[in-house]
């Protein structure tokens, strides 16, 4: 079955009571047994719900792995994989990486013992040498966030694997209409399906696909005994979400082109930072192994200055200004005081995000409404 026929079909069933061909909101909280330990499957809803298992299964069937687990954010999952770790283990981790997942690992695990090196993974040449006997997982985003870097995942695999680590990808920035990093070799792949999966900015929301057992029992093993699972609401509005994911991001993508051709050639921007230029660093990795470039993109003005950065910021209509991304609308941001403020200030400069550093998701608007949004606020400077 090919992606788009999944992202619609994948995991769901006509409702065997009704026939309701949208999956029900199994609102329960517990299920009758006839017997003690005699049910149909469903003993308490922190363990099992019926919603939660169609969305579970829809997003191993687009992932193409074997088990899905989804949690009530995406840090809620990034903390379920976390959850598999030892004190004493090692994780190596992409250096441009969203600041929510970087004070998960630098604030919280950190202290439980687990070791966080950060690391320009552009080159995967330089893995072997990082690698120690005590790492147990690279964890990569790619493209990453804010930059849009691009990283080869098959490499990492590659290294990683030759010295028995597992590779970690987060594609909440591409989703799985772009790349499917199970398929270029990755142990596990985690979504905040908060942004594309949902696509509506109206959910919260995590999920976990891998092709092991052993490690999709441990991670269903987190997932009930720390509790951190979403509610029947939240899972149906991502598998509505699924249902449109590949017209939603092919429209991101064609905007998002030519949002990022149009600022290239603006005088008041010094550089944009997004996949699809056949000279930015990455583009023949991105080529190979995603579908197409994205929606996301970052943009550095000429007039370096925090308050011109600021000004444009607060002048746009249409991109409104707010955390998140991956929503049918646009969305400006200021990494530096926003989605990345917990990375301290020399962390982010040695990563290249300037305070300066403005960044877009390019929503699904008419694209000539968005560039004239982006050329009356570049006009405020
Ligand atoms: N991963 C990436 C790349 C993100 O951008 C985010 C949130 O912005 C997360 C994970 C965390 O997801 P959530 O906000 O659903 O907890």
């Amino acid at each position: 079955m090919q992606l788009a026929t999944k992202l619609i079909h994948a995991g769901i069933e006509p409702d065997p009571v009704t026939g309701a061909i949208m999956t029900p909101i199994y609102q329960t909280s517990t299920y009758v047994q006839e017997a003690p330990g005699k049910h149909k499957g469903y003993e308490y809803a922190r363990t099992q719900n019926p919603t939660r298992t169609v969305l579970e299964n829809a997003m191993t069937a687009i992932e193409n792995g074997t088990y899905g687990i989804a949690f009530s954010s995406g840090m809620a999952a990034i903390q379920a994989i976390m959850h598999t770790l030892q004190p004493g283990d090692e994780v190596i981790v992409s250096n441009d990486l969203y600041g929510g997942t970087y004070r998960l690992f630098t604030r919280i695990f950190a202290k439980y013992g687990i070791r966080f090196r950060f690391i320009d993974l552009q080159d995967p040449a330089v893995l072997p040498d990082i690698l120690t006997a005590n790492s147990r997982l690279v964890w990569i985003e790619t493209p990453t966030n804010p930059l849009i870097r691009v990283i080869d995942i098959a490499a990492c695999a590659e290294v990683a694997h030759a010295h028995q680590v597992k590779l970690c990808v987060d594609n909440t920035f591409a989703s799985p209409w772009l790349q499917n990093p199970l398929d270029l070799g990755a142990d596990v792949v985690v979504h905040s399906a908060t942004k594309y999966l949902g696509g509506h900015s109206d959910v919260v929301l995590g999920v976990v696909v891998v092709k092991d057992a052993a490690l999709a029992e441990q991670l269903h093993f987190i997932q009930n005994s720390a509790g951190a699972v979403p509610g029947p609401h939240d899972c149906w509005l991502v598998l509505r979400g699924l249902k449109t994911l590949h017209v939603r991001m092919q429209r991101h993508c064609e905007n998002a082109r030519q949002i990022a051709h149009f600022l290239r050639q603006h005088q008041a921007v010094q550089q944009v930072n997004w996949c699809g230029f056949p000279d930015h660093p990455n583009h023949e990795v991105a080529r190979r192994q995603m579908r197409d470039f994205g929606a996301m993109m970052s943009f550095a003005l000429k007039d370096d200055r925090l308050e011109t950065a600021y000004r444009v910021l607060s002048s746009t209509r249409l991109f409104a200004l707010a955390e998140s991304l991956g929503g049918v609308e646009s969305l400006i941001g200021h990494p530096a005081s926003m989605t990345h403020a917990s990375i301290p200030r020399e962390e982010r400069l040695k990563s290249g995000l300037s305070d300066s550093l403005i960044r877009l998701s390019v929503g699904i608007e008419d694209v000539n409404d968005l560039i004239a949004d982006l050329d009356q606020a570049l006009r405020q400077i």
